[in-house]
Order: structure tokens, then sequence, then C-alpha cells
């Protein structure tokens, strides 16, 4: 069996093409920046095989110069287009500005050394395959909270383009064998069949950082509360019991405030909603500004709050309780009415989870309410 160059040339464009046609079509126009980054590469590349076939009609020619230059430029833009793609996804990666580089180098050079075929065949090889080495790299060490496998399908693709490149480089610049980009050397075939594949490894791959992402922007949604930016009930718990779980094993001291707000029925009846909802993002704000890195804030109900203190204990907790009052009439002026609140603290006990602890601080707070509220109980043991 043999694998004719040309043929298989015309199925990876009309491939290429065919990814970059229907993407839009299955992801619609409006993507995040990583996604629309991917998109664009893999339209770069499809325009940048459009010119290189198109040379080959003038070949030694200006036109030849031109078209392969731009071929070679879009290739390298093509893979600046997917290093944005995963700084976007993955947070920044290292070497950006060497891929930046190579962008602008690869056609200068390729450019500028046309008229000798070894010179500018091996330039434009090598420094793509640099390029594509990098963006391997800039799979892994993500500093976001995407981390799916797609990124191993990016790097596992890269490398391989990247050895088949360098090699292609090689050939042309130290050997007679490449005397076109239409060589049928085995090397050669090889590295067309994986330019067939790439497209659709990183298509599908850029399907799963496109999931991925939409997945961790939903999640991030279900668990925060749209009013404070707090965590909600559902956040406060999924992220609350392996906390306290966690105390348990390292025994470490840790306490839960439960606050609500006093007579805000009132607030709202006398003042109207909107000042009610102003209300509770002030207390938000409260909560936000004085957790420290530790701590895990929560809007659990309409006017409850709770703070999570790991490391807190019966000593230090009431301070914390302590330094959010204080700051109440601050707030009380700011909004034109006073508002003040009570609370219940509940301090972990051996063998505790999030539950019971909440059972305890919710009781603490009812004793506070029937105190007079205004007014920090502590839970019984
Ligand atoms: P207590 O001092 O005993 O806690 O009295 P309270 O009035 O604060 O408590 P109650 O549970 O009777 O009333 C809570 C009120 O909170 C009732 C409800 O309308 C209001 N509320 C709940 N969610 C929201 C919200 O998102 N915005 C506003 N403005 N009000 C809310
Ligand atoms: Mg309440
Ligand atoms: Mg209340």
């Amino acid at each position: 069996m043999t694998l004719d160059i040309n043929t298989l040339l015309v199925v990876t464009v009309a491939n290429i093409v065919t990814l970059a046609l229907v993407s839009p079509a299955v992801m619609g126009l409006r993507l995040g920046p990583a996604a629309r980054a991917a998109r664009w590469s893999l339209a770069m590349h499809a325009a940048s095989w459009i010119c290189m076939i198109a040379s080959n009609f003038w070949p030694e020619t200006w036109l030849d110069r031109l078209l392969s230059t731009l071929a070679v430029g879009g290739f390298a833009a093509t893979h600046w287009l997917l290093f944005r793609a995963l700084s976007n996804w993955l947070g920044p990666r290292r070497f950006e500005s060497a891929v930046t580089a190579l962008t602008l180098l690869a056609p200068a050079g390729y450019v500028l050394l046309f008229g000798d075929y070894a010179w500018r065949v091996g330039w434009a090889n090598f420094l793509l395959a640099a390029q594509l080495a990098l963006l391997a790299l800039a799979c892994f060490d993500p500093k976001t909270t995407l981390r799916g496998n797609w990124r191993l399908v990016v790097a596992f693709g890269m490398v391989s383009m990247a050895i088949l490149t360098l090699g292609r480089g090689a050939l042309g610049a130290f050997t007679d064998l490449y005397p076109s980009f239409l060589a049928p050397h085995p090397w050669n075939v090889a590295a067309m069949l994986m330019t067939n594949l790439l497209p659709l490894m990183v298509n599908f791959a850029m399907l799963g950082g496109w999931h991925e992402e939409a997945e961790t922007a939903l999640h991030r949604q279900a668990v925060t509360d749209t009013l404070t930016a707090l965590l909600n009930r559902r956040g406060w718990v999924e992220v609350g019991q392996p906390l306290v779980a966690n105390a348990n094993r390292l025994d470490q001291p840790m306490a839960l405030l439960m606050i609500d707000i006093d007579h805000f029925k009132k607030i709202n009846d006398t003042h109207g909603h909107e000042a009610g909802d102003r209300a509770l993002r002030a207390i938000g704000k409260l909560l936000l500004k004085n957790r420290r890195a530790n701590d895990l804030a929560a809007r659990i109900g309409g006017e409850e709050f709770c703070l999570l203190l790991p490391g807190s204990s019966v000593e230090s907790a009431p301070t914390i309780d302590q330094r959010l009052r204080e700051e109440l009439p601050a707030i009380g002026a700011g909004l034109g009415f006073p508002i003040s609140f009570s609370s219940g603290l509940a301090l972990r006990q051996p063998g505790e989870t999030l539950e019971s602890m909440m059972i305890r601080a919710d009781k603490a707070l009812y004793a506070a309410k029937e105190g007079g509220r205004d007014r920090l109980e502590l839970a019984a043991t």
C-alpha cells in the first residue's frame, strides 16, 4: 500500500476547511476568548494550507515567495492562536514571548532566505517545530481549575508534529530528499498524515476545553449567591463539609458563626425590599472584608449568614464576632437606618460534622434572639 502525497494533501486540506466551517455551526458564534482563539487557529490553518498549495502553481517566482511566506506565517500564527487558547483556559503560560517571537521570525527568515531552498526550508520547519514543542509544554501545569484530559491530547499531537516537522526540516536542509512539500518521502507522508489527524485531535480537545469551561462557570453560578457574591447554601455545604472533616482528622480547632439580621422583616416593611437588599449586600461585604484567607463565608438563607473559621478557638472566635459588630454603626449610617444582628457560635467538638455544628449554632442563635437580640451566644457542647 502506498499513500499518495497529493491525495493526502487534498484530503487534509478538505478536512481542515470542513472543520473550520463546521465549528461555528456547532458551537455558535458567541464564544469565550479561549474557544474563539482555538477556532481562529483552525481557520488560520486552513488559510495557510490554501496559500501553500497556491504557491505550488508558480514555483520559484515572486508569487511563490509571497504565497509560501504567507503560508509559513500562517502556520506560525496558527500555533500562536492555539497558545492563546491554552493561556485563556489554563492561565498564564511560560514562554509566551518566545512563541510570539517565533511567530514573527519564521516568516521573516523564510522570505529573506527564499533564494536558498535548504536554508528557507530548514529555517521554517525548525522554528515551527520549536513552537509546537512549546505548545506541548503549555498543556501542562494548569493555573486554573481546568484539568481535563483534552490537554494531554493536544500535548501528544504537538509533540508528534514537532518531531515530524523537525525531521522534515532536516531533510530539506541537509539532504536532497525533500525538494518540495509534495515530496513522496515516507517521512513527509507521515508528516502529512499527522497534519490530517492533528486538527481533528485539536478540534476534539477544543470541544473538551469548551465543555469544561462551561461546566466550571455553571458550577460557580450554582454555588454562588447572586445578591452578595458569597457562597450560597449549596456551596457552603460543598466546601464546608470537607473542611470540618479535615479539622476532625487533624484535631484542629474550628468555629462556626451563624448570623441572623435582627428584625429584618421590619427593614423590608419600613424602607422597602430594595433597601433590604442593600442591607444584605452590606453585610455580605462586611463578611468578605473581615474574612481571613481560609475562612468560609456564605449566605445560607434569606438574612442568615454563616462563617466557618478554621483554627478559631473559644478565645479567638468571639473577637471576630466583635469585630463585625463594631462596623455595624458605620454600615447603618451608610444605609440610612440602624442594623444589628444576633449570632450563635459553635466550637467544633470531636467527631462533629458541618450539619451538627450548624444545629448547635442555630440553637445558640435562637437563644441570642430570645435574650434580646444584637448579641452573641455560645452554643452548648
Ligand atoms: P428576627 O430578628 O427574629 O430574625 O426577625 P426577622 O424579621 O429578621 O426574621 P424573619 O424570619 O421574620 O424575616 C426574615 C425576612 O427576610 C422575611 C423575608 O421577606 C426577608 N427576606 C428574605 N430574603 C430576602 C431577600 O433576598 N431580600 C430582601 N429584601 N428580603 C429578604
Ligand atoms: Mg432568619
Ligand atoms: Mg432575622
